[in-house]
């Protein structure tokens, strides 16, 4: 914890642990929405925090938020 990432290293992170892309263009804070694009196309936001520490890496189409398996 206590890491402050910038909106490059997010970046570089995106696109080295996922197959989506980071289409936000400003960084505020670790609860903030970001904007992904996802390998199958759709666009979806999700905190950073929840993307880098809950491994919601995916769109909702991809990785349903409620997937029991
Ligand atoms: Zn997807």
């Amino acid at each position: 914890m206590g890491k402050r990432w910038t909106l490059k290293e997010i970046k570089e992170f995106v696109e080295k642990n996922s197959d989506s892309e980071l289409l936000t263009t400003e960084y505020r804070g670790f609860s903030q929405k970001l904007e992904f694009k996802c390998a199958c196309g759709n666009t979806f936001e999700k905190p950073w925090k929840k993307f880098k520490e809950n491994h919601q890496r995916k769109c909702e189409v991809c990785q349903p938020p409620k997937a029991s398996r």
